[in-house]
């Protein structure tokens, strides 16, 4: 079995160099070919004598993800479908903003977690992707783009919830934030949640990302509707643990709540959300619901939903309207799923 590289961290890479009787700076010229100039093949190494090229092509693998379509949304946001080695797909999706692009890529085939309004839930956990599958997604898009050094954010919101593949994810962000590897900057890197708590506390210590948190409902009855996970963490249990997250100076945690009509659009709803983030550094982004085929709930009216937002300034949170992109290629939050392909 061929070892995936990208599977290990960055100083592994080296180390695996050297017990391949290899030089050091042959260990850090493939790395440097990995993750600074986004080779997916050794044939790419192109300073790498033939020779060795042919050897490491036979024990070791440098991509465990083949891109197999791109989709094009009229909003110029680009879905990518990627092929794993088991034959399993999964997406990312490119966000083209004002001065940047920012990528949402993917940490599990589908997701065990059941959100009643999402459509990656429908279908259960499929498996968990490893840490190359992960990283290999930021390299693969940032290969394809015109500009790569335009590629700035990642966030962990695709398909699956990261933090139930918890070990692959810190391998995955290691090499996206260390200067050894793909150099993110921590300030432009989130991971989205939808609130296990044990692994929330984890993460805090472990290392400097944004958290952004996936609320939907600021009472226990609604969100353990909406989403079972909150009868095994519920909200007290969830916001403490958010209170207790280390927040850099002027850093906020980031709460997602999808608006859905009659279900959790109310002024006391809105009350109640107020209340609940008293005393958190919070920005709270609303996102309309996307409906998909064989969803029964449907996002509220315009009026509605900056209705519910001035609710919210009223009481001095930051709130914004996030109408998320990509809409007719099936590539907004929640509409990812490889039952679709
Ligand atoms: N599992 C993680 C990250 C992936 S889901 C989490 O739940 O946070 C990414 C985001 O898409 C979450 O904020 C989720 O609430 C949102 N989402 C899921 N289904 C949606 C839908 N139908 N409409 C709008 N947003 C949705
Ligand atoms: Fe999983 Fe997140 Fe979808 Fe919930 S919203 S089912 S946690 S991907």
């Amino acid at each position: 079995m061929k070892i995936d590289l990208k599977g290990l961290d960055v100083q592994e890479i080296e180390a695996w160099a050297s017990s391949q009787g290899l030089e050091t700076y042959r260990g850090r010229q493939i790395r440097e070919w990995a993750y600074s100039k986004l080779a997916v093949s050794f044939h790419d190494m192109t300073n790498l004598p033939r020779d060795l090229r042919i050897l490491l092509e036979k024990r070791a693998s440098l991509s465990p993800t083949e891109s197999v379509k791109i989709q094009v949304s009229r909003d110029g946001t680009r879905k990518y479908l990627f092929k794993l080695k088991d034959g399993h797909f999964i997406e990312s999706v490119l966000i083209p903003e004002r001065d940047h692009f920012t990528i949402c890529i993917s940490t599990q085939v589908g997701c065990a977690m059941g959100c009643r309004f999402c459509l990656t839930g429908r279908h259960g956990l499929k498996r968990n992707l490893t840490p190359g599958e992960i990283t290999d997604q930021v390299i693969q898009v940032k290969r394809s783009m015109d500009e790569p050094d335009q590629l700035t954010n990642v966030v962990l919101m695709g398909m699956g919830e990261p933090l139930a593949n918890y070990d692959a994810v810190i391998t995955a962000l290691g090499n996206l934030l260390s200067e050894e590897g793909m150099k993110f900057s921590h300030k432009k890197v989130t991971l989205s949640t939808c609130g296990l708590v044990p692994q929330i506390k984890r993460l805090g210590g472990r290392i400097r990302v944004n958290l952004a948190v996936s609320l939907n409902a600021a009472d226990d009855k609604t969100r353990s509707i909406l989403m079972p996970v909150n009868r095994k963490f519920p909200l007290k249990h969830l916001i403490s643990a958010c209170k207790a997250f280390p927040l850099p100076n002027r850093r906020m945690i980031t709460f997602e709540y999808i608006l859905i009509e009659g279900i959790n659009d109310r002024d006391e709803d809105a009350i109640r959300l107020v209340r609940l983030l008293a005393g958190i550094r919070a920005k709270v982004n609303l996102i309309p619901l996307n409906p998909f085929p064989g969803l029964d709930m449907s996002p509220p009216p315009m009026e509605k939903i900056n209705h519910f937002r001035s609710i919210l300034i009223d009481n001095h949170f930051t709130a914004i309207i996030r109408k998320s992109k990509g809409h007719d290629i099936s590539a907004a939050c929640g509409q990812l799923s490889e039952e679709l392909e």
